[in-house]
């Protein structure tokens, strides 16, 4: 964390899963807060091909790769969807702790939140085309070469869970 280090910020994903983009964006960002309160969004699904792993294996996903990284100045919660944009801040609100700064890429989520009068900031992009939860799922439900995709914590995770198998059944290839 640099010395000019100020404020507490949100950046809200699914995380499905965690993979080498999101690490280096959070490392990022860690660096340029004094907190970092990362929403593990959509906490409600899992099990599906959208959204395989649930909310705690998220959970577990994430702390560990940060520990590993030497990151630990991070709250980890999860955040579960709701229908209605209109009060979507508040809810977020009602859930993560105080927070100075949003960082998102999502116009959606940018404009709610500047309404909301949130400071909101773009986050860099690391490596899109090989860093993305789309195509890391589209390379485990294949079981091939996923494994680079993801911090080492992940794929002990997703080992233990047998989230490989997990997904082929659901895609109904086995
Ligand atoms: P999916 O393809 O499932 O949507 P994703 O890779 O876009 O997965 P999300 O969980 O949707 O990941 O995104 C969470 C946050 O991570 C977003 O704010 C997004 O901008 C950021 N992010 C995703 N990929 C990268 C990347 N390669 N580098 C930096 N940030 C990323
Ligand atoms: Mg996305």
């Amino acid at each position: 964390m640099s010395s000019e280090a100020v404020g507490t910020s949100l950046l809200i994903g699914r995380f499905q899963p965690f993979h080498h983009g999101h690490l280096q964006v959070v490392s990022k960002i860690a660096g340029e807060s004094s907190q970092l309160i990362i929403g593990i969004g959509s906490a409600q699904y899992s099990h599906t091909l959208e959204n395989p792993f649930t909310a705690g294996e998220r959970h577990v996903m994430i702390s560990e790769s940060l520990k590993e990284a030497g990151i630990h100045n991070h709250y980890l919660v999860p955040v579960v969807d709701i229908n209605r944009y209109s009060t979507w801040v508040s809810h977020v609100e009602s859930m993560v702790p105080p927070f100075d700064r949003v960082y998102s890429n999502n116009p959606l989520t940018k404009r709610l939140f500047h309404e909301a009068g949130y400071e909101v900031t773009g986050a860099p992009m690391f490596n899109r085309a090989e860093y993305s939860g789309t195509k890391v799922r589209e390379r485990m439900m294949r079981d091939d070469s996923w494994r680079e995709l993801v911090p080492e914590a992940v794929v002990r995770m997703v080992e233990r869970i047998d989230g490989i198998g997990r997904m082929r059944e659901l895609a109904g290839l086995e």
